[in-house]
């Protein structure tokens, strides 16, 4: 099993250097390559920790480096396998632009086999609610993301883990909530730069 962490930062910049440091030793990872997410569909492989690129995938074959993603709400998706690594940003864009499948796709281009999901800390059904329009139009796309017409809120959780499964990759769900969970982040609730990081390593 690939080594995972999912822990909460103080700013959700990774530009700053002190974070990164922090997060190497609270994950004891001496390199942590982390990405400009944009709630973009692209998946870059990475080979080491020199530049940080804009993507909101990241994948890896090179053992030892950790890869990160930072979320507030959104799903932070981390995938393993003996061959490769990823770390996922996906949230409401993320969950319907496609990002999941292209970077299962890049994962078995390089050879995994037998890939496994950890869906960390994000906003839950219960507490996703967006406008009736948002909703209709994201649930005409994306079915599984339904709840109910008139409480109009997405469950971005159960469509992320109906895209692994239609691809083979057994998934597990933390199970918490990141707005009702004080020992996360949550935009929706702060609304301030703090974040949850989500690393992995092969
Ligand atoms: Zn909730």
């Amino acid at each position: 099993m690939a080594h995972t962490l999912f822990t909460s930062v103080a700013s959700g910049d990774m530009k700053n250097l002190q974070r990164r440091e922090e997060l190497r030793g609270l994950a004891s990872l001496s390199d942590i390559a982390f990405m400009n997410q944009s709630h973009s569909n692209t998946v870059a492989q990475v080979s080491d920790a020199s530049k940080v690129v804009d993507a909101d995938a990241l994948v890896t074959t090179s053992r030892g480096l950790g890869i990160a993603v930072i979320a507030a709400d959104c799903l932070p998706i981390l995938l393993s396998s003996p061959q490769a690594v990823a770390a996922v940003h996906a949230g409401r864009v993320g969950v319907g632009n496609g990002i999941i499948d292209r970077t299962v796709a890049l994962m078995q281009s390089l050879g995994a086999r037998e890939v496994t999901a950890i869906v960390g800390p994000a906003i839950c059904a219960d507490c996703y609610e967006v406008s009736p329009q948002m909703y209709q139009e994201f649930v005409a796309e994306n079915p599984e993301a339904a709840t109910s017409a008139e409480k109009h809120a997405l469950d971005l959780k159960r469509s992320a883990r109906v895209q692994l499964e239609k691809l083979g990759v057994v998934t597990r769900d933390v199970g918490i909530c990141t707005l009702e969970n004080h020992d996360y982040f949550s935009f929706r609730r702060d609304h301030t730069p703090e974040r949850l990081a989500g690393v992995i390593a092969l």
